[in-house]
């Protein structure tokens, strides 16, 4: 198959793209956070497409996108007022709610569970297709299973590119990291995933959160897999900012959080914002982690940031991606 790309800023694009979706067919296409490989999410042949297409394992469930509150209703339960106002503060945009689901919900979607991971995305593109599509969307990130995700159609084309229907380009995603994924259908509201709303903006909506890691989680929830979002080239993380790299003899990369940088000991450096500025470092990070592990270089470096904002999903990427192979089994 060749996968057509298309300009998203073409409207006769986005219809052909709706089509696509509403005949079972796979399309990727831009969000504020990065490119989602998008099909009808109540189209159990169209979503088992997407799980072989990303080598993905049926365990890990996929976020459902909707354009409007009143698509919840075929989907979802009644909602508590805590999500009811966390949709109030960030809907749309980059917070993904998982919610009690209905049965039209396919299990293969929420991998059996009983509940349904919901984003409503703020992209113009993703809105306008959703809304041409006339059905919720099942988008994944559009990458093949535990790579770094794609935040420009390029990157989708490279990977995929002979094995989906369509690719809408509208250009590179403005924020550039996964969505944050908070669940409040337990005892407590939870953090399951840091992403790019900041944990203390939801935290200023409905209090504190739980933030379990991913070893304690049944079922694993595979964007806290210890190894995801990964290069192929190992990455270790520096211990601060400006250390040297750790071993001698080797060809090794930097992925350096801001200038000024020592370039002594690297054959090759990234800056990821000259100024340091956390949401520049996270719109360029996964482009920059692509370039360096298309060198092939022995090692490649990161510098860490601090654990704020942003920075808590940068840290928790970058963590994710230098973790070892051997830790990637899920823990049940
Ligand atoms: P991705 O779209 O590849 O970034 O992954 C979506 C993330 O949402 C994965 O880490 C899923 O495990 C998580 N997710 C989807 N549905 C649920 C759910 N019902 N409960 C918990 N996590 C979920
Ligand atoms: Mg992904």
């Amino acid at each position: 198959m060749r996968t057509e790309m298309l300009p998203a800023s073409d409207p006769a694009a986005v219809r052909l793209a709706a089509e696509v979706i509403r005949n079972g067919g796979l399309v990727a296409f831009p969000t504020e956070t990065v490119y989602g490989l998008g099909c009808d999410a109540l189209n159990p042949e169209a979503v088992a497409r997407v799980f072989e297409v990303k080598q993905r394992p049926s365990f890990d469930p996929l976020i459902v996108h909707i354009g409007a509150l009143s698509s919840l209703d075929r989907l979802v339960h009644a909602f508590n007022p805590g999500e009811h106002r966390l949709m109030d503060a960030f809907w749309p945009g980059p917070l993904t709610l998982v919610l009690r689901k209905r049965e039209n919900v396919p299990d293969l979607v929420t991998a059996g569970l009983p509940t349904v991971a919901i984003r409503m995305p703020a992209h113009p593109v993703a809105q306008a297709l959703i809304r041409e599509a006339g059905v919720p969307i099942a988008a994944p990130s559009a990458n093949p299973f535990s790579y770094v995700s794609p935040t420009t159609a390029e990157h989708v084309w490279q990977a995929l590119g002979d094995r989906i229907d369509l690719i809408l380009d509208g250009g590179p995603c403005p924020i550039g990291l996964e969505s944050t994924i908070v669940s409040m259908v337990g005892d407590q509201p939870e953090l399951l995933r840091p992403g790019a709303l900041p944990l203390s903006d939801i935290e200023a909506i409905i209090g504190s959160l739980v933030c379990r890691g991913g070893s304690d989680r049944r079922p694993p929830v595979p964007g806290r897999l210890a190894r995801h979002y990964a290069t192929r080239t190992p990455l270790t993380i520096l211990p601060a900012r400006g250390a040297r790299p750790l071993r001698t003899g080797e060809r090794a990369g930097l992925l350096a959080m801001s200038d000024p940088v020592s370039r002594n000991g690297y054959a090759f450096v990234e800056v990821l914002s000259s100024s340091g500025h956390l949401p520049e470092v996270a719109r360029n990070l996964f482009a920059a982690l692509r370039k360096l592990d298309a060198l092939g270089l022995d090692r490649l470096y990161a510098e860490p940031c601090e654990e704020q904002g942003l920075g808590l999903a940068i840290m928790d990427r970058l963590r994710r991606c230098a973790a070892t192979i051997q830790s990637e089994e899920p823990s049940l």
